[in-house]
């Protein structure tokens, strides 16, 4: 399989696996973020969205039309200590009604979790309400009817009252895990997202997995277990890993016979500063690595 490190050949920037739009926490529409491949060159793309497919089918279409090969994606919240975990399904059935039914269940436990942060942040001694979380993200989305509120959202108003001084911040103070305002939502297990995405037709990927927050021999532990239930790759390749977690993941996706994915996890302006595209310096991946993953489901 070649995974290059072709400065400006040809490959560059040819495949991105993890993105977001406006459907869940990303500031681009989909069909925009399409155009937004286009001009990057992109030829493989998956749309990501937290807990939803919501936006498949727009994406599909403008995708249709600028000929970009888009695999039906989503990026599942998992339970889990002590950092958390995110769990990619690409090429999953977007219609399967198990897989809908269980992103539903997710998008209720953010919609109980929302309140109770509004909660904190007031006890906290903040002017803040869930309408205008709301108002910011409806604004942000241009979307009618449903919309997926998340922690990104609340920290834009943060932002916006001057509460913090840095989005980061909002984070760093009051949204991550241990912050003051943090409110856990319930959500699947490992081994139950796996099974739904495997039963869609899918594969399921670890995403980011330095999130997880594992030394080596954890990690590797966290790995093998998820491969007992199914677990299909491993998210090598993302913009925030360095060269060492690279081929640290590498090794691991051997030593289990994983698949490879990679994504640049592109969220507009909600991730200022980071590029469509972009995996990692120097990084580009090419049509082996989707079939790869395509094999992976074939020989299961
Ligand atoms: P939610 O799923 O509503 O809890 O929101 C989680 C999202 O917030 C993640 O997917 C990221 O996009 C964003 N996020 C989480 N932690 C941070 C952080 N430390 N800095 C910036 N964005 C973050
Ligand atoms: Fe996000
Ligand atoms: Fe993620
Ligand atoms: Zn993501």
């Amino acid at each position: 399989m070649y995974l290059g490190y072709l400065e400006g050949s040809l490959l560059r920037g040819s495949v991105d696996l993890h993105m977001h739009s406006t459907h869940s926490d990303g500031t681009v529409n989909p069909t925009e973020l399409m155009r937004e491949c286009k001009k990057k060159r992109l030829s493989w793309v998956a749309l990501t969205d937290h807990d939803t497919l919501a936006g498949y089918q727009e994406a599909k279409q403008e995708a249709d039309q600028l000929g970009i090969y888009l695999i039906p994606g989503v990026e599942i919240s998992v339970g889990f200590e002590p950092g958390s975990l995110h769990i990619l399904g690409y090429f999953m059935n977007p219609e399967d009604k198990q897989l809908l039914a269980a992103l539903k269940d997710i998008q209720n436990s953010r919609k109980e979790r929302n309140p109770k942060i509004i909660q904190k942040l007031q006890a906290l001694g903040m002017r803040i309400t869930l309408e205008e979380v709301e108002a910011l993200a409806r604004e942000e989305q241009k979307m009618q009817g449903e919309i997926q509120i998340g922690r990104p959202h609340f920290a834009k108003v943060l932002l916006k009252k001057e509460y913090v001084r840095t989005f980061d911040e909002a984070f760093r103070k009051y949204l991550s895990k241990g912050g003051e305002a943090y409110v856990e939502k319930w959500c699947f297990t490992s081994k139950d997202v796996i099974r739904v995405i495997n039963e869609a037709g899918g594969i399921a990927s670890i995403a980011h997995p330095s999130s997880m927050h594992l030394d080596s021999f954890e990690l590797e532990k966290a790995v093998k277990k998820m491969v007992g239930e199914g677990l299909g790759a491993i998210e090598v390749y993302h913009s925030s890993h360095k060269p060492r977690q690279r081929s640290e993941l590498l090794d691991l996706t051997k030593k289990f016979h994983l698949g490879v994915t990679g994504g640049s996890d592109f969220h507009g302006a909600n991730k200022p500063g980071l590029s469509l595209g972009f995996l990692g310096r120097g990084i580009y991946l090419d049509e082996e690595v989707i079939e790869g993953l395509k094999n992976k489901i074939r020989t299961r």
